[in-house]
């Protein structure tokens, strides 16, 4: 059966399968609420296409990214394989719960989800109700949490997604990754535009929301010169070069005044910095020559671009 279930999976576009036995969970675990029966979690990782990412690389296209890497991955592709994995198990008479993460639906109280719109976002759900998708993904041993909290696999790097199906199904284990990749190197950290990675890799997600929608005007071609007058020259500059200071409403007040690019249909937000941390980090373990996916060339082959800030500085009279 493991064997049909990969097989079905991969046809459905899944690159990376894997298995956690219930025994690797804390009793306490969320998954145990949402199904006391569970036996096993099957994870399945899906690429981001490394070409996705090439618009955002060169300053080019930017729509492609947020709708085929994000939107398109998260709304069609990931479903349609949870859905027919899932009735595989189910067409053997045990059950399957499939589980894709909801972007709109957040524990942490306080927090944003920079992928979507920050009033659309819920906080109303208690923690011991949802999977914690991380912990999820590295307990199936679909790859190894990074200093950041991303999930790099070994052969995608960063460039990977994914959800769950919970089965009362026992099917052998996957080996948890032993970590080989993250070396603490904080290319990742030194790639954000808006400094939103503190050197102990802990996330502003405020921050990160402001600067994934393109804030910083060296790194969006789609800011207009007239962008943030509404803050005064010097908070406009601030917030352009990436070096204001805000909390949580001075975030908002800055989203509600980013018109520069159209989001995605379901909701997404288009990202302007096109996962610049990601990618920082993709071409570091290229170059390391520690992915086991290969390329003809390299992702970067020249010097990363940058728009000059100055046709945002107000012109004397
Ligand atoms: S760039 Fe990648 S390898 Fe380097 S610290 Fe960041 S996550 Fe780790
Ligand atoms: S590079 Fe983009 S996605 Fe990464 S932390 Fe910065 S703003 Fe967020």
């Amino acid at each position: 059966m493991k064997n049909q279930i990969i097989k079905l999976a991969k046809i459905c576009d899944a690159d990376v399968v894997g298995f956690a036995p219930a025994s690797r969970f804390d009793k306490n675990d969320p998954l145990f609420k949402i199904f006391p029966n569970a036996k096993t979690v099957i994870g399945l990782g899906f690429r981001v296409l490394r070409g996705i990412y090439r618009g955002v690389e060169e300053g080019t296209t930017y729509y492609q990214y947020t709708t085929m890497g994000v939107e398109n991955l998260e709304e069609t592709v990931m479903p349609m394989a949870l859905i027919r994995v899932s009735n595989l198990i189910e067409s053997e008479g045990y059950t399957a719960i499939p589980q894709k993460i909801s972007p709109l639906i957040l524990n942490e109280k306080g927090t944003t989800n920079p992928e979507v719109d920050y009033v659309d976002v819920y906080h109303g759900v208690s923690q011991e109700n949802q999977l914690n998708f991380l912990d999820c993904a590295v307990k199936c041993g679909l790859g190894e949490k990074s200093k950041i909290g991303s999930l790099l696999n070994e052969e995608y790097g960063p460039f990977i997604r994914y959800s769950f199906i919970i089965t009362d199904m026992e099917l052998e284990e996957t080996p948890i990754v032993t970590p080989s990749l993250c070396d603490g190197c904080n290319e990742c950290i030194k790639a954000c535009p808006g400094h939103a990675i503190s050197d102990d890799g802990k996330v502003d997600c405020w921050r990160c929301a402001v600067y994934y929608n393109g804030a910083n005007g060296s790194k969006n071609p789609f800011m207009p010169p007239e962008a943030f007058d509404i803050f005064g020259q010097e908070k406009k500059m601030d917030i352009i070069n990436g070096t204001a200071e805000f909390d949580s409403e001075g975030a908002k007040e800055i989203l509600d005044n980013i018109y520069f690019y159209p989001p995605a249909k379901h909701f997404y937000r288009s990202s302007i910095c096109g996962r610049a941390c990601d990618r920082a980090c993709y071409i570091h373990l290229e170059k390391k020559g520690l992915l086991k996916k290969t390329f003809k060339t390299p992702f970067r082959e020249k010097e990363d671009w940058k728009l000059d800030v100055k046709q945002f500085e107000k012109k004397e009279k």
